[in-house]
């Protein structure tokens, strides 16, 4: 195996600190009873930081100086927030950089992702709601729309500022204050962003980070002074969420799971078809709730799809992901990886045929090759279940009716992509597709003009455009 040698220039980029506490209040607090956890680079199992593990006394430390800022911040003119949210955006370009690198180390995603997709979307979201803010008042007497209080904001791992990003952009934007807790194993970003508050003098109390675990997360969406909650994360604990919000006031939003079908005619432009069957799958490591994971080829280009999309995985760099070349980085977590190789071994006992390149892996850290099975059905587990990591499955289909019939045969529905030179073939998938988003001849594109959720088992509301902002509002749309 490969010696790990995280490349030195762009870790000094970084200035860690040994230990982090909550973000309450506008200034950085020890926690009340002194509780850490550790949050290590998943690339190395080195241990990053000592993080403050929040108690339910510390959320409602946070929920109370949230409440608090909501009275002033709600009520300032809409282009004073604004400009606040341009300050923040402006900020992240600037320091982009020191976010990338601190995202890799703590996600353990490749600096190409970081420095080019992640934190540029995290400053392009930040400034199309800081556009946004401005817009929401009327001159004159009326009745303008209404922010709904102070919002608990939980996300997952695999995109940790850029879900952060997600939900407290259109938030205060709309003019609620929020307390967000980021997943127990990315922590430092969210802590970095805190930073960025300071920097940009927002109002102490408008944006709280308090970290933790699941039990964090379930004391602050269940406190009684909370209006709104937004969740990202697996369908498991969006349903345990639903169940704790059921028989309150509270606004719900949910962003779950995904089983997307890519879905490849013999049409397609052939290049760019790989291309995004790469990137869809393989992108992230896998860990996107929107990923490509279910490859449907039609059957008479089976053969020259497998051929060429083995050609091209066999290129795929595995490895430190400090490195500008590295395609594919580490798993976030050793749960992670276990579940990933444990489902991956269920598709082996199923009859699925396996297929990974030649590939050598670093000897610490958390990794897994990129991998294809052919042979798959519909009753397969691979088929069904999200893995949430580089491991796709293949399978085949004639008429676009049995791809749609096939596409649609999951419980989940946030994405789907869709490959043809034909552009009535495309309105037409589209339609009969169930799912969020549906992509033609691309994947993975994200814009915060363009509203992005779920269907079924995916989750329910719908973050980015102006969709995005009436999740926040009182009246549920934006004039
Ligand atoms: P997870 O549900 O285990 O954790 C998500 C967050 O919820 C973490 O911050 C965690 O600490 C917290 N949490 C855990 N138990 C909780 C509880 N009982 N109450 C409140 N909070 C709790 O998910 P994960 O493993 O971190 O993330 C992977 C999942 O997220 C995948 O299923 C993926 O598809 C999904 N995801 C969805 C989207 C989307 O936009 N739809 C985006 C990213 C990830």
């Amino acid at each position: 195996p490969l010696e790990y040698a995280p490349a030195p220039e762009s870790r000094s980029i970084v200035d860690l600190e040994p230990s982090y506490g909550l973000f309450i209040d506008g200034a950085f607090t020890e926690g009340t009873d002194g509780g850490t956890f550790k949050t290590v680079n998943p690339a190395t199992e080195e241990v990053l930081a000592e993080v403050t593990e929040a108690t339910p006394a510390d959320v409602d430390l946070a929920v109370a100086a949230a409440r608090r800022a909501f009275r002033g911040w709600s009520r300032m003119p809409g282009r004073e927030r604004a400009k606040y949210l341009y300050r923040i955006a402006r900020i992240i370009a600037e320091r982009s950089r020191e976010l990338a690198v601190l995202e890799s180390l703590d996600n353990g995603k490749p600096i190409k992702e970081s420095r080019d997709v992640d934190v540029p979307l995290v400053s392009q979201w930040f400034f199309y709601y800081a556009g946004w803010a401005d817009k929401l008042s009327y001159a004159g007497a009326g009745s303008n729309p209404r922010p709904l209080g102070v919002a608990a904001q939980v996300i997952p791992w695999n995109f940790p500022l850029l879900m952060l990003s997600w939900k407290i952009a259109p938030a205060l934007a709309a003019g609620n204050t929020v307390v967000l807790k980021p997943a127990e194993t990315t922590p430092l970003t969210a802590l970095l962003f805190a930073e960025i508050c300071q920097q940009a003098d927002l109002p102490p109390g408008v944006v709280n980070i308090v970290t933790g675990a699941g039990d964090t997360g379930q004391a602050l969406v269940s406190h009684p002074d909370v209006d709104k909650v937004a969740f990202t994360g697996s369908t498991d604990v969006g349903r345990s969420i639903a169940r704790a919000v059921a028989g309150t006031e509270k606004r719900l939003t949910l962003e779950l799971g995904g089983k997307a079908a890519n879905i490849v005619f013999d049409d397609a432009p052939m290049d760019q078809a790989i291309e995004g069957i790469v990137s869809g799958i393989f992108f992230n490591q896998g860990h996107v709730c929107c990923a490509g994971s279910r490859l449907l080829v039609q059957e008479n280009v089976f053969d020259e799809v497998m051929e060429r999309l083995k050609r091209r995985m066999a290129t795929l760099r595995v490895g430190d992901p400090l490195d500008k070349n590295t395609d594919i980085g580490a798993i976030n977590s050793r749960e992670q990886l276990q579940r990933i190789t444990e489902l991956a071994e269920v598709g082996d006992a199923e009859g699925a045929e396996r297929w990974s390149p030649p590939c050598e892996l670093p000897s610490s850290g958390f990794w897994y090759a990129p991998t294809v099975f052919t042979g798959v059905t519909q009753a397969h587990r691979i088929a069904r279940e999200e893995i949430f990591g580089p491991v796709l499955s293949v399978l085949t289909f004639r008429t676009p009716d049995e791809a749609v019939a096939k596409a649609n045969n999951t419980p989940y529905g946030l994405s789907a992509g869709v490959w043809t030179e034909k552009g009535s073939r495309i309105l037409a998938m589209a339609d009969r597709l169930r799912a969020g988003v549906v992509w033609a001849n691309t994947f993975n594109k994200f814009d915060p003009a363009s509203p992005f959720g779920g269907y079924k088992e995916s989750g329910y509301g719908r973050e980015g455009g102006k969709q995005g902002l009436a999740a926040y509002l009182q009246e549920g749309e934006t004039t």
